[in-house]
């Protein structure tokens, strides 16, 4: 196994692709409150629109829908974030043919991200369905597809989106990461940004799971807290 590496760098511009309202706060808040202070203008891109997300009997998916996108749009303020794009797929509808690709690509050229987050889609264990394929697609999105200018001609020739390269990929959810971020600092933002998803923590205290967690993460690196991803390297 290779030797655990703190990612001192912030690039200038940043994309978190996430599966479900609250899954980019869990798995990088950390990160992206530290470099948006920093000044990495961040992206994220919500693929579905987690309309499944409640067992209330009482609650339709048309009605969860504008609750949380609004959650979504208040936990990104609280990070920092530029902007929120939402695809609006059905929860746990994510397909990976090219509508969706094509999306992806659509965002990237038009954000030019030097470094995208997305899940790790070959983690072993099994993951929602939603996690793997937005990984998945996230991936071919970057490359080839986002890259090479011959792929999805229409992009470039009718909303006249260049080809852009991703320099790093970082994956969240992988079985061995290699790369940690120290989040020490910004623990309280990726709580509250979390606390922002009324709907899904409810009075839950998020917050001492939250810490637990950055705790143990941050011990591979001895740092008080950190958030821990798989690192790609895009080859020029
Ligand atoms: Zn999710």
């Amino acid at each position: 196994m290779t030797e655990p590496t703190l990612i001192e760098e912030v690039p200038s511009r940043a994309m978190v692709i996430i599966p479900h309202p609250d899954d980019g706060e869990i798995s990088c808040g950390g990160t992206v409150a530290r470099w948006a202070q920093a000044g990495c203008e961040v992206v994220f891109v919500l693929c579905t629109n987690g309309d499944k997300g409640t067992n209330d009997e009482l609650t339709t998916s048309a009605q969860l829908i504008p609750v949380r996108e609004e959650e979504q749009r208040n936990a990104a303020k609280v990070l920092g974030v530029k902007e929120v794009v939402f695809l609006g797929h059905a929860d746990g509808e994510l397909e990976d043919d090219r509508q969706f690709r094509g999306e992806l690509v659509s965002e990237i050229r038009r954000h030019t991200p030097d470094v995208v987050f997305c899940f790790d889609p070959y983690r072993r264990n099994h993951a929602h369905r939603d996690h793997r394929i937005s990984g998945q697609a996230a991936l071919d999105a970057i490359f080839p597809y986002a890259r090479d200018r011959l792929h999805f001609p229409e992009i470039l020739l009718e909303l006249g989106l260049e080809p852009h390269k991703v320099l790093t990929i970082y994956l969240w959810g992988a079985d061995e990461p290699d790369s940690y971020v120290d989040i020490t600092g910004h623990l309280d933002a990726k709580v509250k940004s979390l606390e922002a998803h009324v709907s899904q923590v409810g009075h839950r205290d998020v917050g001492e799971f939250i810490e637990a967690r950055a705790k143990t993460v941050g011990e591979a690196v001895n740092v008080s807290y950190a958030e821990a991803f798989r690192r790609i390297t895009m080859r020029g």
